[in-house]
């Protein structure tokens, strides 16, 4: 779901302040390049790649490791998420104003459909609790094919 949320102006400040506070309390330095890029990546509109957030920053002239460097410490910072994609590299996106969630994936489009994970997380719960397991983080991904398409193959048109 490309551009289904949005983030409020005062959010993305306090967020990228939340950031500034964690680089300090971890002794890490805070540089005004760390910042625009915890910026654009907070305030992303669905889920994107390093690449994705590098054309959005080309004009800096920030090199691909700052990218991931930073992006590395958003996560942990518990700001942004990764979302590792079967075929695909990482992808990530932003938590604010945004619950966690399950991913479909078109395997044909690479189309993400994003849905409420809380009865198969209750679910996951259940069985856990039978194995004696404490279960700290699911992730739910399914793979497949998008309705557009299921009927491009129906109707012999090639990838887009
Ligand atoms: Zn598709
Ligand atoms: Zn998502």
């Amino acid at each position: 779901m490309k551009g289904a949320w949005a983030v409020a102006k005062e959010d993305l400040a306090e967020a990228v302040l939340a950031f500034e506070h964690f680089l300090r309390q971890r002794g890490f330095k805070v540089t005004r390049t760390r910042l625009w890029i915890a910026e654009r990546a907070l305030g992303f509109p669905g889920h994107f790649s390093a690449a994705d957030l590098w054309g959005t920053l080309r004009i800096h002239g920030i090199s691909m490791a700052t990218i991931y460097r930073t992006l590395d410490l958003l996560e942990q910072a518990d700001l942004i998420r990764r979302c590792t994609f079967m075929g695909t590299g990482a992808r990530y996106e932003s938590c604010l104003g945004h619950k966690h969630h399950g991913h479909f994936l078109c395997r044909r489009c690479g189309t993400i459909v994003e849905f409420d994970e809380g009865e198969v997380k209750e679910f996951l719960c259940k069985i856990a609790d039978e194995h004696d397991f404490q279960l700290q983080q699911t992730v739910i991904q399914g793979f497949g094919l998008c309705a557009a398409c299921r009927h491009a193959e129906r109707e012999g048109w090639a990838s887009p």
